[in-house]
């Protein structure tokens, strides 16, 4: 492989152009095939097996249940050993009662597109270099991508990237908080509410206190920082003292430092309640969300095709700047934890949808023909910024050192080293009910 050796210079945007336009018939059947048969949260059997059965008949070699979860899949295509690995993320977990009103049909879609256009320019050129679909469930409130993580996925992988479909705006820059899932469980003990409330341990009263508590801290959180929560259970009758509650928590920050600083505030409260109402509780952070560190190098480069390459207008594709002002997500994306490994983006597509992501409108959208040429064009532009990486040594190097950089100013440098994976922990009470004989 010459050593400035160019996109241009050999034709292969072309060739990428094409290859994705041959495929486009294939591609929509099978955006529509899963989008037909909603899978939710780690139950994505059918499009996992319909996704990683595609690759393995073009001759990709896949594996499945990968990375901890039985619906993730790893499917990876190389002629020549060596060179550098680039990565494409095909989510396909849809929503509770909802469907694909996130649109994650198309993220598939437009991942393979990717997929489909690389697999074409390595074969005809037979250059070193392998390309990796991963298949990523459990993004909506599972954080699948952080349990892969924590189990190894991407690690040495060169860069990996993916797209999203968004209502009305297209950016190359996504811009997405740091988020952990709290579920909250306190035990306390049942008596009887009106003839000897003093046996009893009032596991109400304990979340009750705890929700109470947050609602003090909302003052004192730093701009970006939010709390949101819900009881879902706090007892079954009047008459009897309940002696179990649970919640649901999200807390969310800018960064992770940011993240880490407010859980070691938000975290106490539960002891504190515990300690409170003599209950015990049971803390478990159930899904950790990092922040989304796009690669700006690769961010730019993704709008440089669009625009040169692509046919997009540049008032079609927000810059960078623009995105930055305008777009800062209160949301989270599970692939922040992927972009902690290695340098990505997560580009997002405007599918025209009349509504926001998770509503009807924008599930109607997601099966739409001109979101599906917005995926296909978004996996264009992915599959030419990966071409970039895998031949173009100056580009991988700049891709690279951004990365490194940004990783060490952010504190986030080997936190996955040092992580650890899910935590579930009682915290006791410090007082025990009074004995039924003092009744009398
Ligand atoms: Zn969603
Ligand atoms: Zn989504």
């Amino acid at each position: 492989m010459a050593e400035h050796m160019t996109l241009q210079s050999v034709d292969m945007i072309e060739e990428v152009v094409s290859a994705v336009d041959a495929a486009s018939d294939e591609l929509r059947r099978l955006s529509l095939e899963i989008f037909n048969n909603p899978e939710t949260i780690f139950v994505e059997f059918k499009a996992c097996e319909l996704l990683s059965n595609w690759l393995e008949n073009r001759g990709w070699k896949v594996s499945r249940g990968v990375y901890g979860l039985k619906t993730a899949f790893e499917a990876r295509f190389s002629l020549v050993e060596g060179g550098r690995t680039v990565c494409f993320n095909a989510e396909y977990d849809a929503l509770p009662g909802l469907g694909h009103a996130c649109g994650h049909n198309l993220i598939a879609t437009s991942s393979l597109a990717s997929a489909v256009a690389l697999e074409h320019v390595l074969k005809t050129h037979r250059f070193p270099g392998t390309i990796v679909v991963m298949g990523t469930p459990g993004e909506e409130s599972g954080g699948g991508k952080w349990i892969m993580a924590t189990n190894g996925a991407w690690k040495g992988f060169d860069a990996c990237v993916m797209t999203h479909g968004m209502r009305n705006f297209s950016t190359p820059l996504c811009l997405t908080k740091a988020s952990w899932k709290l579920r909250a469980r306190f035990h306390g003990q049942s008596a009887h509410a009106a003839t000897a409330p003093w046996t009893g341990l009032n596991a109400c009263d304990a979340i009750v206190h705890a929700y109470t508590a947050i609602s003090m801290l909302r003052q004192h959180l730093e701009k970006g920082s939010t709390i949101q929560g819900c009881i879902l259970e706090a007892g079954k009758a009047s008459n009897i003292i309940p002696d179990y509650a649970e919640g649901l928590f999200s807390i969310r920050a800018p960064t992770m430092q940011k993240l880490d600083e407010l859980k070691s505030r938000f975290e106490p409260i539960f002891g504190a309640a515990a300690a409170a109402t003599g209950c015990s509780v049971e803390l478990d952070w159930t899904a950790l969300y990092e922040d989304v560190v796009s690669n700006e190098t690769l961010a730019e480069q993704y709008r440089n095709y669009m625009i040169q390459h692509l046919g997009i207008e540049p008032e079609q594709l927000l810059t960078l700047e623009e995105s930055r002002m305008l777009h800062d997500q209160p949301g989270c994306s599970d692939f922040g934890s992927c972009s902690y490994i290695c340098p990505g983006i997560q580009a997002m597509f405007s599918i025209n949808a009349t509504d926001f992501p998770h509503s009807i409108g924008f599930r109607e959208a997601s099966a739409g023909e001109f979101a599906h040429q917005e995926a296909l064009k978004a996996g264009q532009a992915n599959a030419l910024i990966s071409l970039d990486v895998l031949i173009n040594h100056d580009f991988a190097d700049k891709v690279k050192a951004e990365f490194i950089a940004v990783m060490k100013k952010g504190g986030r440098w080997n936190r996955h080293l040092v992580f650890i994976p899910r935590e579930i922990y009682p915290v006791q009470g410090s007082f025990r009910p009074m004995s039924a004989g003092i009744v009398s």
